[in-house]
């Protein structure tokens, strides 16, 4: 059994609680304007050249390969009680297939997260809703019909995965929304008030909140993609969104990404 995958990232800070092992899968069924990692948008393997110069995004690993580079890191699992987080891309579009290495992980007891848009078929979180210790789960744009005109998101389905995984047996402290922020979409007044009503019906959960970048734009270069330049928030944006939502959940920090 394979994976499709485009990076392995060793003594990662961001993606989790203490020192991770992030596995970015490739392929997302979602077109966020703003991603900054395209390279884990397409399915498939894409080799492009530039100035003479030959570059490859994603690749197929077995999961014994791919267990034995994640063992590598051990010592921070066991010593740091840090783990492996799956990102991508969108990693629940590979549930069926990373499963045997879930099981392997947990039979380790290596703590296991996920980072995910929650844009996936229910049956596919089932999937791995038994193995999920931490979860970082996206809230970008909550009207239905521009979620789908922008993103390609289904609303409902996110709402049905969101209820999922609110009555499911994952500590609610180990929940996290991540919310992209962002004066185009996401900031837009309609779109916050949707973000802070679904805070408030999932106030146990976490909260992370950061500023969209332009940092991606010679990715965009390297695959032949046009890159969508967004307007800097200010901090003032910054600031009033993040008292908006603590007066609904105290559990809520800014970081970067
Ligand atoms: S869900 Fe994530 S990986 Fe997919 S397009 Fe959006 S930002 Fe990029």
């Amino acid at each position: 059994m394979a994976v499709r995958i485009t990076n392995i990232q060793h003594f990662s800070l961001d993606d989790g609680p203490r020192i991770r092992t992030t596995v970015f899968l490739k392929g997302c069924n979602l077109a966020c304007p703003w991603c900054c990692n395209p390279e884990n948008i397409s399915f498939e393997i894409e080799n492009y050249v530039h100035d003479n110069q030959e570059e490859s995004f994603g690749y197929d690993i077995s999961l014994d390969d791919l267990e034995k580079e994640i063992l590598k890191d051990e010592v921070f699992y066991t010593e740091n009680n840090g783990g492996v987080t799956f990102s991508g891309g969108e990693p629940l579009l590979q549930i069926r297939e990373l499963k045997p290495l879930l099981k392997s992980l947990r039979s380790k007891n290596i703590n296991i997260c996920f980072e995910t848009s929650l844009s996936v078929p229910s049956d596919l979180l089932e999937i791995a809703i038994e193995y999920i210790d931490e979860i970082f789960i996206d809230m970008k744009i909550l009207d239905k019909e521009e979620a789908k005109n922008v993103l390609n998101l289904d609303v409902d389905s996110y709402y049905k995965n969101l209820e999922i995984i609110n009555s499911s047996e994952i500590d609610k402290n180990r929940i996290t929304f991540r919310i992209p922020l962002n004066n185009e979409y996401t900031l837009k007044d309609d779109n916050v008030k949707n973000i802070l009503k679904c805070i408030e019906k999932y106030s146990d959960f976490n909260v992370e909140i950061f500023k969209t970048h332009n940092l991606a734009e010679s990715k965009y270069e390297s695959l032949n993609q046009d890159f969508t330049n967004f307007s800097a928030v200010d901090d003032n944006e910054l600031n009033e969104i993040f008292e908006k939502i603590k007066e609904l959940n105290s559990d809520v920090k800014i970081i970067s990404l």
